[in-house]
């Protein structure tokens, strides 16, 4: 049995929870490979203290004497005592390289992107070399050797094929003994700058590993007893759902749930690897098992939402004609590297909205005119326009469409509370209807949506 384990940073943000991750991964029955993430807090702390730096705030020192306390005070309580010397320095050497990094900010007043990036990557280049060398018997090996992305548009994304040779490279099976990686840290296959795997990667580094190597299981050892049927911290009843999909995972995490970062389903789907959510403050808690097992079809599993949207709406006869209109806007979208939330048809006759993060609206918008203005000339197209301080929320579950009236009451629950739906997307997918309402909206919103679907 191989399993990929990936703890975030809660699991190894103090030395209390460290015990714990040490004594789940010594507990196991066979060698594993350990996915960990920065201790607790520290990327957001190493982005503001170089956010710090940048405008010659030399207040950077202060923030680094934090950084090396701790790190050394977990050093000091579980490292033992024959290899604290070697993993002391070992973490050193990269504390002194991290403090030269804002040492530098400092002198040149800026912030270049790849600047950001290194300087994040000490985190779980850090965090890695500390928790190998707490486990019994465990090795590290560095991500930085064999996670390899390229650019795309503005953002890295994973070389995939080269990464998966690469791991299987540098894991030979069956594996001697467990061994400990950093998480979310990579390298630009071409010119070879420190990158990574975007905020929350570190699940996708444990996917891209439980591929590769054909793992039996991914667990993610995370600080909730599994995934919920909606935000805890909004809806105080939310509760745990056992068991549920890929398909329903993917749905629910593209749609703002944060338990597993969206990329991360997709490696380990594709090859039928099961995830598991597990608790490192409770771990005999069953979790949630997610697998291609589709559990009573035809009901709701959990409901999400994603703030800051924007929606491009286009008007006039030419939306009518939904498969010309589709196809074209999506291709706008995609030639762009814009990600599409989803396409609605609002309340209006003749139209058409596709929503978006907020942060790419004024470029979709601009696109869309672009590609659509022949139609506008003409008039088949009357207009083409932007609303922002949207959100979506989705509600989930394989084969929901078949509920008889669920849009619909929902629609009446939202109604009946004076909430008004700018758009809903029944129909497009089997699996989710999404909503869109003013995020002022959105707290009551959700409230109100997950109380009509789990009564
Ligand atoms: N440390 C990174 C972050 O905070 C990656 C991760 O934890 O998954 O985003
Ligand atoms: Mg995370």
């Amino acid at each position: 049995m191989l399993k990929v384990l990936k703890f975030g940073g809660t699991s190894v943000g103090t030395i209390e929870s460290l015990k714990n991750v040490k004594a789940i991964v010594e507990g196991l029955d066979s060698p594993a490979i350990v996915v960990v993430s920065a201790l607790g807090g520290l990327t957001d702390k190493l982005i503001a203290t170089a956010k710090l730096s940048a405008d010659g705030d030399t207040s950077y020192r202060e923030e680094m004497k934090g950084i090396r306390q701790r790190h050394h005070d977990i050093i000091e309580a579980l490292v033992p005592a024959e290899k604290q010397a070697k993993v002391s320095a070992e973490v050193d050497a990269l504390l002194d390289q991290l403090e030269e990094r804002y040492h530098g900010l400092c002198l040149i007043k800026l912030l270049p992107d790849r600047t950001l990036d290194e300087i994040v990557s000490f985190g779980e280049r850090m965090s890695s070399v500390i928790v190998a060398n707490i486990i019994n018997g465990a090795s590290h090996r560095n991500s930085l050797d064999y996670v390899k992305t390229e650019k795309w548009f503005n953002r890295n994304i994973a070389d995939r094929p080269l990464t998966d040779r690469l791991i299987k490279e540098t894991f030979a099976l069956p594996l001697e003994g467990h061994i400990v990686v950093g998480g979310f840290i990579s390298k630009d296959r071409d010119s070879g700058e420190i990158t990574n795997l975007g905020r929350g990667g570190s699940d996708y580094t444990a996917a891209l590993i439980a591929a590769s190597l054909d793992a039996d299981l991914l667990e993610i050892w995370t600080d909730v007893d599994g995934f919920l049927t909606a935000d805890p911290r909004i809806i105080k009843d939310a509760r745990i759902i056992p068991e549920m999909s890929f398909v329903e995972s993917m749905e629910l995490c593209s749609f703002g749930a944060k338990v597993i970062y969206p990329p991360t389903i997709y490696p380990v789907f594709h090859k039928n690897i099961p995830i598991k959510i597990l608790n490192t403050f409770n771990p005999t808690a069953p979790g949630t098992h997610i697998s291609d097992n589709v559990y009573d079809k035809g009901t709701v599993r959990g409901v999400s939402s994603i703030n800051n949207t924007s929606v491009v709406t286009m008007s006039g006869p030419l939306a009518a004609n939904v498969a010309e209109i589709n196809s074209r806007a999506y291709n706008v979208m995609a030639r762009n590297g814009i990600s599409v939330f989803m396409v609605a048809q609002p309340s209006e006759v003749n139209s058409l909205s596709i929503a978006m993060p907020a942060a790419d609206g004024e470029k979709a918008l601009e696109q869309l005119v672009s590609e659509f203005s022949p139609e506008l000339q003409s008039g088949e197209l009357r207009s083409i326009d932007k609303t922002d301080d949207l959100s979506v929320i989705a509600i989930v579950g394989e084969g929901i469409k078949s509920i008889k009236n669920l849009g619909h009451d929902i629609l009446t629950a939202l109604a009946d509370n004076g909430i008004q739906v700018k758009a809903i997307s029944e129909g497009t997918s089997e699996t989710t209807v999404a909503i869109l309402v003013a995020s002022e909206n959105i707290k009551e919103a959700l409230n109100i949506t997950h109380s009509a679907c789990f009564h």
